[in-house]
């Protein structure tokens, strides 16, 4: 690594929002604790390198793996999530989606050129996801190519499909947003024993596995329970994930998304997470930075750790099936769509986290108030100046 100093340091890769990045557990950490990653961040082995425009570098390493930067801003993205097929027979309300039965598939030798342009462009991981990944009769095959064309690459499923195709990948997360019959409500179908089976078989063949939990208002009441079950079976990766208004989700969207007092509880959940299970690694997703800065969770800390809030369009891209670029998964392009400098009106433009945060999640506003650009409506502190907002209107 060039001799420039270290900027942000992002642990680990796995195959949603911020796949790179956002481990809640270094938020916590002492600063000697972060001292000595930074130190021994200089010796990390890299993989692949990339200068940015305005100076510095990235780069990607595998042991262990992350993306060390010296860099101030991103010359291209880091991460693409791209869509391997529209087929999908789980009848999900919560998908961000709306994947058919009998949807294409995505040919591996187009995916196979999409990846030597992503990697030629600069990008360093690949998230595949459908519909559900595991119906593409190929996906060894997609692996193989993503990893020839310099990639890193992860699979997010349900578990429900071909598991012995699952060859290749750098990492595997399998979705379990509840347990039993709370799996059933929230998902639309008693799909736990699969989940739970394809998690067994993964950590079985020795692929690193993540567990997702997108957290509807049902799944976070029982948030504890799912968590203690996977890391029982030997899970050290737990990933949540916010409800995104998209898909299918759109039409179930007001009655499953957090209450505000969820919304306030994520943080005090992830710290008990973290007292009793202090060997995994708990992550969450770029929409999730709302929950954390009503705490006040450090901003600066944020930053060092590579922590990001909105990052379409920026760290991020998104290719669907028809190879069409997107910001991100949850919103359709341009794949810039201007986005970098966060959202200018208040509470957003002043806020301590709008560097990291961006004004929280773009497709939440979009959904709840009709612009992209507007401050996301779920944060606590957007909450808080829009009621004082309307008690200053009406003095
Ligand atoms: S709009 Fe931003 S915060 Fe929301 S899902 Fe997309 S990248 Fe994440
Ligand atoms: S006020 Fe805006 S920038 Fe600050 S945390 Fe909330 S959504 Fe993010």
């Amino acid at each position: 690594m060039s001799a420039a100093k270290i900027r942000r340091i992002r642990l680990g890769r796995a195959p949603n929002c911020s796949s790179l990045g956002n481990v809640v557990n270094v938020l916590i950490w002492s600063q000697a604790a972060m001292a000595a990653l930074w130190v021994a961040a200089e010796s990390w082995p890299t993989r692949r390198r990339r200068d940015e425009p305005g100076g510095g570098e990235t780069r990607a390493t595998d042991d262990p793996p992350a993306l060390v930067s010296t860099a101030t801003e991103n010359g291209a993205p880091h991460e693409a999530h791209v869509q391997v097929t529209r087929a999908c027979a789980m009848p999900c309300p919560t998908c961000h989606i709306d994947p058919e039965v009998g949807g294409e598939h995505v040919p591996a030798a187009v995916l196979a050129e999409r990846f030597r342009g992503l990697a030629a462009a600069g990008v360093f991981h690949v998230a595949l996801g459908g519909g559900e990944a595991l119906a593409h009769p190929d996906l060894a095959e997609i692996a193989a190519s993503a990893r020839a064309a310099g990639l890193s690459v992860g699979l997010t499923t349900s578990g429900v499909g071909n598991l012995s195709a699952i060859v290749g990948f750098d990492q595997v997360n399998v979705s379990i947003d509840a347990l039993g019959e709370g799996y059933a409500r929230v998902r639309g179908y008693a799909g736990e024993a699969a989940a739970l089976a394809a998690i067994r078989a993964l950590l079985g063949a020795g692929v690193p596995v993540g567990v997702n939990i997108v957290l509807d208002r049902e799944g976070f009441a029982a948030l504890g329970e799912t968590v203690d079950a996977v890391v029982a079976l030997g899970v050290r990766d737990v990933h949540l994930l916010r409800l995104k208004p998209t898909g299918r989700a759109g039409g179930v969207y007001l009655d499953r998304r957090l209450t505000p007092a969820q919304g306030m509880a994520v943080w005090p959940a992830l710290l008990e997470l973290l007292g009793r299970h202090p060997e995994v690694s708990f992550r969450v997703d770029c929409a999730m930075t709302p929950f954390l800065a009503a705490h006040g969770v450090d901003p600066a800390r944020m930053r060092e750790v590579g922590w990001t809030g909105c990052h379409g369009g920026d760290a991020l891209l998104a290719v669907n099936t028809a190879g069409e670029l997107a910001p991100c998964s949850f919103v359709a392009g341009p794949p810039d769509p201007g986005w970098r400098g966060g959202v200018r009106a208040e509470p957003c433009a002043s806020c301590a986290w709008s560097a990291t945060c961006r004004g929280g999640c773009h497709a939440v506003a979009s959904f709840l108030r009709g612009s992209l650009l507007a401050p996301d409506p779920e944060c606590a502190l957007v909450i808080a100046h829009d009621r004082d907002s309307i008690q200053n209107s009406i003095k």
